[in-house]
C-alpha cells in the first residue's frame, strides 16, 4: 500500500520518517560500544583497612562481578606483592576458583622509562611461573604494562615488543583509564577513621571522573578511526572496588556500553595499530595515537589528585 502512495504525499511521509528516526536515536544510548573490565595490580592495589584482608577485598569484588554477570574479567599480577602478604595467595585461588583470568603485569611492577630491556624482560619472565601454577596455560597469554609505559625509547619499545612475541604474549591495551586506584587508599583511610562527608565525596567524585574520562575516550575513539570502538577499561584491585563497581556498572549501562570479554573486545582493528610513540609518560593506546599523531586528548574533568590526599589524611602532628 504504502509503495503506491501518491507523490504529494512524500514529504509528509519523509517529515515523519524523519521524525520517527530523531525519536528513536534519542531515546537509544550514543552508542553501543562492548567494554571488558581487567583488574590490574592484583592480588590487591593501595592500602588496606585496618581489619581487612586481601581475600576479603578479593572475595567481595568477586561477588559483585558474579552478581552482575560480567564476562571473562582478567586480573593482571604482579608476583612481588604477595611477598609480603601472604592472605593474597587466597585472594588470588578465589579468582581463579570463580573462573575468572590472570595475566602478566610483571613481577616487580618496573618502569620501563626506569629500568633496562634486560632487566624488564626478566620481570615479565618472573612471573611467569606463580602464573603457571595458579591456572594452567591460558588460552591467550596477556600482557600490560605497568604504568602504562611502553617504552622512552624506540629501541626499548621495540625490544620489549619483540620480546613478547617470542614468549608468546599479546599487549593487553587500555583505552578507557581514570586512574581509578586513586580512590583505593583514600577510601581504606575513611573507612578506618569513619568520615561520612569524606566517603560521599569519594563517591561523588570518583563516578564524576569516571563518566567524563568514558565520554572523553569515546571521543577519542571517534577523532582517530571515525567509529565507535570496542573499549577496554582498566581497573585496579583494592580497597574501593567492590563498593563502587555496582555503581561504576550500572553507570557503564547508562552510557550504552555492553559487557565483553577482552578476547572479544581486541578484535575490533584499532588494537591491531602500534603507535610507535618512544614516551616517558605512556598512556592508554587512544592517548598514544593520538600523541603520535600530534593531536590532544579531549577536554576531560581535572583529577582531584591533591584532595583524594587530603580525604581522611591525619592531621599534621603538634
Ligand atoms: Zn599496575
Amino acid at each position: 500500500m504504502t509503495a503506491q502512495d501518491p507523490c504529494s504525499r512524500r514529504p509528509r511521509r519523509t517529515a515523519l520518517a524523519a521524525l520517527s528516526a530523531t525519536l528513536l536515536l534519542a531515546a537509544l544510548p550514543a552508542a553501543a560500544e562492548r567494554v571488558a573490565l581487567t583488574f590490574d595490580d592484583l592480588p590487591v592495589n593501595g592500602a588496606l583497612a585496618p581489619g581487612t584482608t586481601e581475600d576479603a577485598i578479593a572475595r567481595a569484588t568477586i561477588a559483585v562481578l558474579k552478581a552482575r554477570h560480567v564476562p571473562g574479567v582478567y586480573g593482571f599480577l604482579n608476583g612481588a606483592r604477595l611477598e609480603d602478604h601472604p592472605d593474597g595467595a587466597e585472594a588470588l585461588r578465589l579468582w581463579v576458583a570463580a573462573g575468572f583470568d590472570l595475566a602478566n603485569h610483571t613481577y616487580g611492577h618496573h618502569d620501563l622509562g626506569e629500568v633496562s630491556v634486560e632487566r624488564f624482560v626478566e620481570d615479565i619472565r618472573q612471573n611467569e611461573p606463580l602464573l603457571d601454577l595458579l591456572q594452567p596455560p591460558a588460552r591467550t597469554r596477556w600482557f600490560r604494562y605497568p604504568y602504562l609505559r611502553e617504552g622512552d625509547t624506540l629501541a626499548k619499545r621495540d625490544a620489549v615488543r619483540a620480546a613478547l612475541v617470542t614468549r608468546g604474549y599479546r599487549i593487553a591495551q587500555v583505552t578507557l583509564d581514570y586512574e581509578d586506584y586513586l580512590w583505593n587508599s583514600a577510601y581504606a583511610r575513611c573507612v578506618a577513621h569513619p568520615d561520612p562527608a569524606a566517603l560521599a565525596w569519594l563517591h561523588d567524585s570518583y563516578l564524576e571522573l569516571a563518566a567524563g574520562y568514558l565520554d572523553a575516550g569515546r571521543e577519542a575513539a571517534r577523532e582517530l578511526v571515525g567509529r565507535p570502538i570496542d573499549h577496554v577499561l582498566l581497573l585496579h584491585l583494592g580497597a574501593y572496588s567492590a563498593t563502587i563497581l555496582p555503581e561504576l556498572l550500572d553507570l557503564l549501562e547508562r552510557k550504552g556500553f555492553t559487557l565483553a570479554t577482552l578476547e572479544e573486545v581486541s578484535r575490533d582493528p584499532i588494537y591491531a595499530l602500534n603507535p610507535n610513540l618512544a614516551s616517558r609518560d605512556g598512556g592508554t593506546l587512544l592517548e598514544q595515537l593520538l600523541e603520535a599523531r600530534q593531536r590532544k586528548f579531549p577536554a576531560a574533568p581535572a583529577k582531584p589528585y591533591a584532595a583524594i590526599e587530603r580525604a581522611c589524611a591525619k592531621p599534621p602532628a603538634g
